[in-house]
């Protein structure tokens, strides 16, 4: 027999460096959930006669938000679950993720959404990026598809959009953003109050380290795709990845350290930066709220 668990006699299948416990399967189950539940009690108080819908890309991290959502609301009379998952258009790549999720939304009976950048702006993420060239693919993909989850998540009458980010997304997230000195947009990756004309996002994963999501998703046998898209590599978060795990391996418990002093941060930088306040405008094309006359969204699809 291999290492015993902390908390019984069974193998241990996972150490967790930064709590310095080893977990066998069910003990390490728990404690993913219970740090899950942790999180939406602490911070995302989900009142009677809510819909909560769900991103979910068909990867392991929206795979195993769902899953965990379901277990957790799945019985609830008054709440209701929606799965949302947006079509690119990448090719070789996002029709295998698709039919993942539709397997799992299958399975677990949820209602299911599929949208598209083909049918929503009128082209696929490779055409566009073949097109014009002024970013990374991922800033198109990111922002384009925030939109369109944000605009399905609305007309499904979703009251929270809940994304699959883990402590590793955010973590990275949050060191980008100060290496590059955009202190407002730190505050608006976790606004304290709701904006209006957009559904609350909410993060359940967000305790919980990328490798222990995947493991989640093993032990639980859960359907999911393990390839990774063409563009990732384009990415600079790549980078501060590979240097947040570095760090991590070598001072244990560094990516909650980020993730807790930022938690402590944001209530006193938004009293500086209000996200709500940021002077929001309707997009002149979209209608859409931004900072300035024109979004994002509408700036990278080449209106002027
Ligand atoms: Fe989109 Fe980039 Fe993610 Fe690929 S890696 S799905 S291009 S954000
Ligand atoms: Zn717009």
């Amino acid at each position: 027999m291999g290492i015993q668990c902390t908390k019984c006699d069974n193998e241990s299948i996972i150490y967790q460096k930064y709590s310095g416990m080893h977990l066998c399967k069910k003990h390490f189950v728990e404690d993913v959930e219970r740090k899950i539940k942790l999180t939406i009690r602490k911070h995302y108080n989900i009142n009677r006669n809510e819909t909560i819908a769900i991103a979910l890309s068909g990867g392991k991290d929206s795979t195993v938000l769902l899953y965990i959502i379901n277990k957790i609301f799945g019985d609830r009379p008054d709440i209701n679950l929606v799965a949302i998952t947006i079509d690119e258009g990448i090719f070789d790549y996002r029709l295998d993720t698709i039919q993942k999720s539709k397997e799992l939304t299958d399975n677990l009976g949820i209602k299911h959404v599929i949208r598209s950048f083909a049918d929503e702006y009128g082209m696929t993420l490779d055409e566009l990026t073949q097109k014009q060239r002024s970013y990374g693919a991922c800033s198109y993909c990111g922002v384009l598809r925030k939109k369109l989850l944000n605009k399905t998540a609305k007309e499904k009458g979703a009251t929270r959009l809940a994304i699959g980010h883990n402590l590793d997304d955010e973590a990275q997230t949050i060191l980008l953003n100060h290496l590059k000195g955009d202190v407002s947009r730190l505050v608006r990756l976790d606004p304290p109050k709701k904006i209006e004309g957009l559904t609350l996002r909410i993060k359940p994963l967000r305790s919980i380290p990328e490798k222990e999501v995947a493991l989640y998703a093993i032990v639980n046998e859960l359907p999911m795709d393990f390839s990774e898209c063409p563009y990732a590599h384009e990415a600079i978060r790549g980078e501060v990845r590979d240097m947040l795990n570095e760090f991590e391996s070598k001072h244990p418990g560094t990516k909650h350290s980020l993730l807790s002093g930022f938690q402590k941060l944001v209530p006193i930088l938004a009293k500086e930066y209000p996200p709500e306040e940021n002077k929001l405008n309707e997009c002149r094309v979209c209608g859409d709220l931004c900072t300035g006359s024109l979004c994002q969204a509408c700036k990278l699809l080449g209106y002027e």
